[in-house]
Parts: C-alpha cells; sequence; structure tokens
C-alpha cells in the first residue's frame, strides 16, 4: 500500500507521550495525517484506544512498539511497525522488560535520594499517570523540584551514563527484540540511528547484526535527525538492501520542536518501508 506523508514513531500516556492515545490520533487527524505508527517505549497498552479513536476519524493506525535494546553494552531503540498488538510472544517479552523497567525506576530513585531529591519514585509515578515509568517522568518530577530548568537538563546532569540518577540498561537483546516482532508479525525498524554516537565501524556492525536477525529498515527522516543524517542513513539504508522509514518521535506539545506531520519527505533512493506489500495489514485488525 502506498500513503501519503506516514508518521511512523510517536508516544502516548501508555509510555513517556503527554497527550493520551486519543489526544494524539485527534492532533494527528487535525494535522493532515493519514497514516500513523503508534510506538510507545515496550509497551503495547495504548493500542487498542488510539485504534479507536483513529477509527472515529478514518485515521489509518498502525500498531507498533519501540523495544529497549542493550547492544554493545549501550541502548539501542528498534522500532516494530505493523504488527499483531495481542500476539503472545510479543507480550511476555515486553513484560519482561516492564519488570525490569519498575526494578530499574526503584534504582534510579535510590540514588536521587542519595544525590538530595527523597520522593522520586512516587513523584515519577504520578507524572507516569498508570503508564510505564521511564526516565522522562523521573526527569519532569525533578524539573518541578528545580533540579534543572528542562527535560533535557535533567538527563544531562541526572539520568545519562556517569550521572547520579544514571541505572545502566539491562534490556532485551538486539536479536529477541527482532525476534518478538517478527512472530507478531511486524517490520523491526532500527529506530533515529543517528542517536547512539557510534563509530562508522560499529554503525556497520550493527547493521549487519540488524539484517542477520532479520530487520528491515532504518528510520533515515527522523525528528531527532539533522538534514545530513537523512543522508547518511538514506545510503546506508541502499548499500545494506535496508528499508527507509520515516517519524517524529513525538512525545507531546510541549516538547515544539517535534511536531506530527511535518516530516520532509525521505531522500531520493530510499525504499519506502510503507511501499511493502501489505503494509498496513494490523491497522484494521486493532480497531
Ligand atoms: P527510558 O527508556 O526510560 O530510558 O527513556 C528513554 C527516553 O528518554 C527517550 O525515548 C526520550 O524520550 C528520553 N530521553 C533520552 N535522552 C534524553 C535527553 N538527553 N533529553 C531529553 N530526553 C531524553
Ligand atoms: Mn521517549
Ligand atoms: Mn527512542
Ligand atoms: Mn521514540
Amino acid at each position: 500500500m502506498m500513503f501519503k506523508s506516514p508518521d511512523l514513531h510517536t508516544h502516548s500516556t501508555a509510555s513517556d507521550g503527554t497527550l493520551s492515545p486519543t489526544a494524539l490520533i485527534e492532533r494527528a487527524g487535525g494535522a493532515g495525517i493519514e497514516v500513523m505508527a503508534l510506538t510507545d517505549h515496550d509497551s503495547v497498552a495504548g493500542i487498542a484506544e488510539a485504534a479507536r479513536a483513529a477509527e472515529s476519524i478514518g485515521l489509518t493506525l498502525i500498531p507498533g512498539v519501540e523495544v529497549s535494546v542493550t547492544w554493545g553494552g549501550r541502548t539501542v531503540h528498534v522500532l516494530g511497525l505493523d504488527l499483531d498488538p495481542s500476539c503472545s510472544v510479543l507480550l511476555q517479552g515486553l513484560c519482561r522488560l516492564q519488570t525490569y523497567r519498575d526494578w530499574r525506576a526503584t534504582e534510579i530513585a535510590r540514588k536521587l535520594a542519595i544525590a538530595g531529591f527523597d520522593g522520586a519514585l512516587d513523584g515519577a509515578r504520578a507524572y507516569a499517570e498508570g503508564g510505564l515509568i521511564g526516565r522522562t517522568h523521573f526527569a519532569r518530577f525533578l524539573v518541578e523540584r528545580g533540579a534543572a530548568q528542562d527535560v533535557r537538563g535533567v538527563f544531562k546532569r541526572f539520568l545519562v551514563n556517569g550521572k547520579p540518577g544514571h541505572v545502566r540498561g539491562e534490556w532485551a537483546s538486539l536479536e529477541e527484540a527482532v525476534g518478538w516482532i517478527r512472530a507478531a508479525g511486524g517490520h523491526a525498524v532500527i529506530a533515529h540511528p543517528a542517536r547512539y554516537g557510534l563509530t562508522r565501524r560499529k554503525m556497520l556492525r550493527l547493521i549487519g547484526e540488524f539484517r542477520e536477525c532479520g530487520g528491515r529498515a532504518l528510520e533515515v527522516v527522523s525528528g531527532s535527525h539533522s538534514r545530513d543524517e537523512y543522508f547518511v542513513f538514506a545510503r546506508h539504508a541502499a548499500e545494506h538492501r535496508l528499508l527507509a522509514s520515516a517519524g517524529s518521535d513525538y512525545h507531546g506539545p510541549d516538547n515544539p520542536w517535534i511536531e506530527l506531520g511535518r516530516l520532509p519527505p525521505l531522500p531520493e533512493g530510499c525504499t519506502p518501508i510503507w511501499a511493502l506489500s501489505g503494509f498496513g495489514r494490523s491497522a484494521a485488525k486493532a480497531a
């Protein structure tokens, strides 16, 4: 199926977005988006609500997920697109990541208490509104406490490697993540590949291993990529016979530098993942 300007990477309150699945879909509809994927971190809990909202306004909602992966000692994100959110293999895998995430939250809170911030677990939980707890929720709480001016500042000072509230990731392996996504009938995509600070050599190794596991695409156009980076990853995709994806990585209106429905087209020479025959087939089933 060929779609007009899809946005294949967004977050809701089921993970660290600030809009509910319904509010997110309504905003996407208002921005003229016809096809959108909901890709919450390690969770498909928002998809049923999003699919209902999408159906009522005639938007095609691609069921998705953004799986946290530990690869070569760092965290890498792998998107699963057009998958069956009720697949038990996928759900069991995500359940394990959520268990780790809950443990990590207690550990982050313990470390932040040592750094002088009490009550961080309850504080983060309040921002998580019943969804899973991520570092973004801790960051919002720490902004409220005056630890830094904004979420980015909190990450820089407290939540990244080497800082007082950092806890080393123990997520899925690359093979597991791609395996869960494929078991659910989805396509695996390396999310925002420019954000991992990999040397060219390591990037080639990641791409090679990803292909061996059955990965299909690179997110070439991303809200967190620069224009130059679009072209770098368009070339990687072409050279390694991977498809290209595009997504804003929208987290809500309080990050005004990333908006829904404003993605530039893929660079020339890319084969878009949405040109795959049958792409979008999980959309109707999820509603
Ligand atoms: P987690 O999966 O809980 O470790 O959180 C990862 C999320 O934190 C990402 O998806 C972003 O939403 C957010 N994040 C990561 N690094 C930064 C940063 N430097 N500034 C702002 N947000 C960040
Ligand atoms: Mn996030
Ligand atoms: Mn990500
Ligand atoms: Mn994301």
